[in-house]
This record gives structure tokens, C-alpha cells and sequence, in this order.
């Protein structure tokens, strides 16, 4: 028999954590394992603005035929806005290009095909850490992944010389996945300073940034969270960027992102994206519509943009309350370790310090599900749940 031979692939370690807590039976269970925003009732609820552009959808869509392979053309554009501001000069120079993918991971993933296939480095170098499917989807992709280092546990800081001093050891044409805010999992992001460093080393050295930007608004606003990538873009002439609404618009089962490239002319962008194109062609040929038309519709209306703009901060200012709740929480528990740095990270994340033996005993002992590198989920924490977490965690 051929399947016979093939083996047991060993279970995401994000989403693996997921089905072991569905399993789970304890009523009393908490997932801080995935990253999907919670609000204080412990749900994830479709948000009213996307209801009500659905409900415009509903009236006005008048067919399902297929979009073009790059996707809704209005979503494109949005996406390019919502990337690089009004009046961006490089738009403006028809230097980006833009298509809707299936997700972050979609976007990703095209992005690596591209790259791959039409880049003469097949080097890509990561932080230490990163976000889990990172090195699977490159790797899949034909990549090699080097990593730099970010993530000091002993300070829960990060180190910013020594990932300088890494990526001084890239070599020309090799690509750089840069977090553009939230980092996942540490939380920790560069500062405009040290982005314009990260940008100059960048053109020095000839490395392409790729940016992973998937939790814009998440951090300190919509704008301000762009400004990383919007500095980079300022100093190279060329960058990848893979942006995903999966968590600042809730539509995380609607697949929706987008890839974007950036080239120092037009004429060259349009030859590069004519090879995206075709990467997607042969990956799933074209994308879903629904996810890209809500995104288009709410952005393209002032009322609505306006309501998916307060929701989006108050998801945000929900997790910076649960931030300081939990550091609060903690010492209120006689936890004696200090955790004030957990207030100091951006976005969904938190990199506790929790070691792999207390993750597991947090799991068995008291059904608190944490990923295995003590990766936290804020979004997943909640007034309710908040004293028998910080508990559990004091006595492991
Ligand atoms: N990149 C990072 C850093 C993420 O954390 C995630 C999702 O968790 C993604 C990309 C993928 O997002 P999507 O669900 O849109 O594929």
C-alpha cells in the first residue's frame, strides 16, 4: 500500500492546543493558547460594523463569478491606504503592488513562492522567536531559515545590538522578516528609532524586508502602529509586506489578507507582480471574495469606518486593561516574581517566562492551556477568569 508508509505529522503546536482543549471536559477550562481577541463575556463576536456591511452585501451583490487572481480592486487599494497612509508618496509612484490572499498565512505563503522561485537568495531570516508557522511555511516553501537574535529571557527584554550584529551577517539578495507591531509571541517591537537603524542596515547590506504585519491597531492605533514599516518603506527601494484582517476586523475564518510589493519603479513592479500572479494561479487561482468586500465596503464608508475603528479600540484597550489587571493579580496572589514587564508588551501576546514544566502542569492541574513556550494569549483573559488563572500560576 503506498499511504501505508506515510507518517504521523506531529500536531501544530498553536492550533494542536486547540483540539486538546476541546477534549477537555473541566468546566472551569481557559484557552490563552491561540491568538483570537475575547471580550469580557469570554466570546468573539462577529463585529456590528462587519454585520452591517454584510447586510449591505446582501442587497447590492449581484454575482458570484470569479474575482480577477489579485482579488477585489478596491480592497487593494484600501489595503495600500491602510499600509502606508493618505498621500504616500511610493503609492502615488505606482511603486506597490497588491493582491487579496487567503489570510496572513495565505499572504505569507505567496510571498515565499515569489521569493523562491524569483530571488537569487533563498535565505530568510527570522527572530528567535517568532511566531510558530514561520518556519513551516518558508520551509515549505523551499527557503532556508536562518534566525537573529531578539528575545533576552533573563531581562524579558529585547536585545537590539545583537540582532544588528546577526543581521550584519546576512549576506546580499537575503530576506528579512521583520514583525510590523504586536510581535508574536514576545510582544516586544523596535522602536522609530531603531526601525530607520533595522531600514539603513536593510539598504546597506542589499537584505529585502519582508513584513508579517497581522495585528495593525492592535498596539498603539492604526497609524501609529504602521509607522515601523512606513520607515522602512522610506529607506529601501524594495519590500515584501503580508497584512492580515484576521484579528483587527474579527474575520478570522473568512481568510482575508492581502501580499504587497513594493519596487523601486513601476515598470518593475508591474513584472514582479506579474509572477505573484502566477504563484497564485497555481496555489488556489484566485481569491475568496467575501472576507476582501466587507473590509472594502466598511473602508470605503465614513460611518462604518468610523464604528470598526472604536470597536478595533476597544479590543485594544480591553487587553491593555487585562495587562495590568494580571501583573496586579499576580502580586495580589503573592506571586514574588516580577511581572510588570507584561504591561510594557504590545498587542494580543505575552511571553510569561513560564518554563515548559509549568505550562504542563498548568494544563493538567488546573486545565489552563498555554502554548509550550509560555506564550500567554491576553485576549483570552478576562475579569471572570482572571483570579483562578494568576492562583494557578502563584502555586506552579
Ligand atoms: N502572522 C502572525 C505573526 C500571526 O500571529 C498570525 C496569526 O496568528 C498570522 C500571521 C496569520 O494570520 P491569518 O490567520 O490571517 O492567516
Amino acid at each position: 500500500m503506498i499511504f501505508s508508509q506515510v507518517s504521523q505529522a506531529p500536531a501544530d503546536p498553536i492550533l494542536g492546543l486547540t483540539d486538546t482543549f476541546k477534549a477537555d471536559n473541566r468546566a472551569h477550562k481557559v484557552n490563552l493558547g491561540v491568538g483570537i481577541y475575547k471580550d469580557e463575556a469570554g466570546q468573539t463576536p462577529v463585529l456590528k460594523s462587519v454585520k452591517k456591511a454584510e447586510a449591505k452585501l446582501l442587497e447590492i451583490e449581484k454575482t458570484k463569478n470569479y474575482l480577477g487572481i489579485e482579488g477585489v480592486q478596491a480592497y487593494n487599494q484600501v489595503v495600500q491606504t491602510l499600509l502606508f497612509g493618505e498621500n504616500s508618496e511610493l503609492v502615488k509612484q505606482h511603486r506597490a503592488v497588491t493582491a487579496q490572499a487567503p489570510g496572513g498565512t495565505g499572504a505569507l505563503r505567496v510571498a515565499a513562492d515569489f521569493l523562491a522561485t524569483n530571488t537569487t537568495s533563498k535565505t530568510i531570516w527570522v527572530s528567535n522567536p517568532t511566531w510558530a508557522n514561520h518556519q513551516n511555511i518558508f520551509e515549505t516553501a523551499g527557503l532556508t531559515v536562518k534566525q537573529y537574535q531578539y528575545y533576552v529571557a533573563a531581562t524579558h527584554d529585547m536585545d537590539f545590538d545583537a540582532m544588528l550584529a546577526d543581521l550584519d551577517q546576512a549576506s546580499a539578495g537575503d530576506i528579512v522578516l521583520l514583525h510590523g507591531c504586536c510581535h508574536n509571541p514576545t510582544g516586544i517591537d523596535l522602536n522609530i528609532e531603531q526601525w530607520k537603524l533595522v531600514g539603513q542596515l536593510c539598504l546597506e547590506k542589499s537584505l529585502l524586508p519582508l513584513f508579517d504585519f497581522a495585528y495593525q491597531g492592535f498596539g498603539a492605533g492604526i497609524e501609529e502602529d504602521a509607522q515601523g514599516l512606513r520607515a522602512v518603506a522610506k529607506v529601501v527601494p524594495e519590500l515584501l509586506i503580508a497584512n492580515s484582517f484576521s484579528k483587527n476586523f474579527g474575520l478570522y475564518n473568512e481568510r482575508i489578507g492581502a501580499v504587497t510589493l513594493v519596487a523601486e519603479d513601476k515598470a518593475t513592479a508591474e513584472r514582479s507582480f506579474s509572477q505573484i500572479k502566477k504563484t497564485i494561479r497555481s496555489n488556489y487561482s484566485n481569491p475568496p471574495a467575501h472576507g476582501g468586500l466587507i473590509v472594502s465596503t466598511i473602508l470605503a464608508d465614513d460611518m462604518l469606518k468610523a464604528e470598526w475603528e472604536a470597536e478595533l479600540a476597544e479590543m485594544r484597550e480591553r487587553i491593555a486593561q487585562m495587562r495590568t489587571l494580571f501583573v496586579d493579580s499576580l502580586k495580589a496572589e503573592g506571586v514574588s516574581q516580577d511581572f510588570s514587564f507584561i504591561s510594557r508588551q504590545n498587542g494580543m501576546f505575552s511571553f510569561s517566562g513560564l518554563n515548559k514544566e509549568q505550562v504542563n502542569r498548568l494544563r493538567d492541574e488546573f486545565a489552563i492551556y498555554i502554548v509550550g513556550s509560555g506564550r500567554i494569549s491576553v485576549a483570552g483573559l478576562t475579569k471572570d477568569n482572571m483570579p483562578a488563572v494568576c492562583k494557578a500560576i502563584a502555586q506552579v
